[in-house]
Parts: C-alpha cells; structure tokens; sequence
C-alpha cells in the first residue's frame, strides 16, 4: 500500500522539531511546526500550502523568517495556524521589517492566519499588497477540533497544557485508493494522468451510475476515451482500504488530563511523532519544564494503538545518549507501563 503523506522529521532529535509532510505524486505539502527550516530545499518549501505551530516558542518558530525570505515576491497563499496568541505573534514578526518598497512589487504574498483557541479560531489576512498589516478585523469561527478538511484528507486539533495552550496534531486520510494493475490491464487502459481525477472523483464520492471519462493518448498520440459508470470502474480498479493517520505531539506536561487528550488525539495512527524530552528519572523536571518523559511518550503510544512511533525533541543534557531515551520509550510502549 502506498501511504499519500511521506512525513521525515526535518531535524535530528536534539534540534528544532518540525514534521515535513509532503503528498505523494502531488506539488504540495503540509509543516508541522517551523523552528530551524534550513535542511528544506526552497523546491521542499514552496511545496508548503498549510503551516501547523503548535506553540510559539522559538524553537517551533523560528523558521518563520527563513520562509518569509524565501517567499518574498511570489504570488502565493499561505494558510497559518497557531494556539492562542498566535495572530499578535504573526503581526509582530510581520511588523519587523520595512516595507516601504513592497507596494511596487508585481506579485501577491498572502497569509491567512488562524489562531486556535478554546472553542473558538480568529482569522485575519496579511497580504503584501497592504505590507503585511491586518486587513480588516479578524472572522471568529468555531474550533470543535477541526483545523482543515480537505476532499481527501482532515487535520484535527486539540489544545494540550505546556503551561501555555500548545497544539498536537493530526492528519487523516479520509480513506485510500489503491489501483489494481490486473484491472487496468483487463480493462486496456493505461497509467496516466487520469486516475488521478479518478482518485478525486471517489474522494468528490462520485459512484454508481455516474459516468466517467478515461481519456489518454495512444502510441501514434491518437486521443483515446473510454467511458465508464463509476461503480463498474471503481469494483474493477481500486482497492479501497481506511486512509493513513499521522499524529504530531510535542511539548506537553504529563498530567493525566493532557495525556489522555493525547491519546484521543493519537488513536489508531499509523506513525505517532512524539517529543521525549525527559528520562523518567528526571520526571520532575519534565513536569516543571512542562515536558513529557520518555516514558510518558511510550505509554501515549501503547495507549493510542499506534502502529510506529518515533520520539524526538530531546533535552540538551542527554546529547550522546539517545540510545537511553529510545529505550525508555520502547519499554513503555510494550508493556503499557
Ligand atoms: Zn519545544
Ligand atoms: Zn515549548
């Protein structure tokens, strides 16, 4: 089965966290926090249509600036989400420069920021166009959990204690579509471009006896078409199998409300990325730095159910030792203790 998100860790667990999501086959992808960007490629990062920051320390925000340089004098949107505090946050990065000369530049830099805070979001739009300031007010929409919902896929929220309202994070597939080569082939159509919008139309939930076009262009570039109703197309074709989960949770003490959040937001993924900032040994200072152990960070996993997890995030002082806080985490996560 090939997963539509390939996530990596952008850093190396000591360094800035930030999950790096890009789609497959598709020029796009989604950031999970923004500290040191430096190992993406400018290619990686204008693939960037949504920005996640779970909080606004620098280390998950740093990067603000590297993507801002980088956009500079393109025509794009980028949305922005943050917990609360997180529009003020986006002006005064914003408001750090001059820009007397953007006016005169022929292309559109557009943020939409959302700032997420309980039971409800605040939007606002800083275009270059009005150098960076607010257009307008902000909108007030409710937030039940729900950050984006896209035709194929859903990222979810939810507010977690770090003595300041941070963001864990989902992503979800809304199911997955596998083709079958042996139904291509009985049917004679070729891979193409099309079963991309194949793929698309099942997501739109097109079925039964709609119809659809399968166009493509023959060995002598004579254009082909076949027509099919969608359901024969769909049972002959695709596999349809439940979509890819992928669950981001950094900084958050381990209180048994948060961790219990946790692992409502983590049920069922397939990959759970989690910071373990801490050695159970050094539980107290994880709970005065409002950190998770190692431990902590394998008992959400093994509470979740999650197929594969990945801990990260770790405290300066176990530098050389990671071995300790991986180990820690493992045990945790196969003996639920
Ligand atoms: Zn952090
Ligand atoms: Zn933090």
């Amino acid at each position: 089965m090939k997963p539509a998100f390939h996530p990596r860790l952008i850093n190396d667990p000591f360094s800035d966290p930030g999950l790096f999501i890009p789609f497959m086959f598709q020029r796009r992808a989604l950031l999970f926090d923004m500290g040191d960007l430096s190992r993406l490629s400018a290619r990686e990062l204008l693939k960037i249509s949504h920005i996640f920051v779970t909080h606004m320390h620098m280390d998950h925000f740093i990067g603000f600036d590297q993507l801002l340089r980088l956009l500079l004098g393109r025509d794009k949107v980028v949305h922005l989400f943050g917990p609360t505090g997180f529009l003020e946050k986006v002006e005064a990065k914003l408001n750090a420069y001059t820009w007397n000369l953007i006016e005169q530049y022929e292309n559109t830099l557009i943020f939409k920021v959302t700032e997420i805070q309980p039971g409800k979001s605040l939007v606002q739009t800083f275009t270059s166009s009005n150098r960076f300031r607010p257009v307008g007010t902000h909108r007030e929409i409710p937030f039940m959990g729900n950050l984006l919902s896209e035709r194929s896929f859903s990222v979810d929220g939810v507010i977690l204690d770090h003595k300041i309202d941070c963001l864990g994070l989902s992503v979800r597939e809304h199911f997955s579509v596998n083709i079958i080569k042996e139904g291509l082939e009985e049917l004679g159509l070729p891979v193409g471009p099309w079963l991309r919008e194949f793929k698309d139309a099942l997501y739109e939930g097109r079925d039964g006896a709609e119809e659809f076009r399968v166009g493509w262009l023959d060995e002598d570039k004579e254009r082909r078409e076949k027509v099919f109703a969608m359901a024969e197309l769909k049972k002959k074709i695709a596999r349809i199998s439940p979509g890819q989960k992928i669950t981001y949770i950094v900084d958050m003490v381990g209180s048994k409300e948060n961790m219990d959040k946790a692992v409502r937001l983590a049920m069922d993924s397939q990959h759970l990325f989690i910071e373990a900032s801490f050695l159970d040994r050094d539980a107290d200072i994880a709970r005065r730095k409002y950190h998770l152990t190692a431990r902590e960070a394998g008992l959400i996993a093994s509470r979740a159910g999650a197929k594969e997890f990945t801990v990260f995030h770790f405290s300066p002082r176990y530098a050389g030792r990671e071995e300790e806080l991986i180990d820690e985490a493992m045990e945790a996560f196969r003996s639920g203790r």
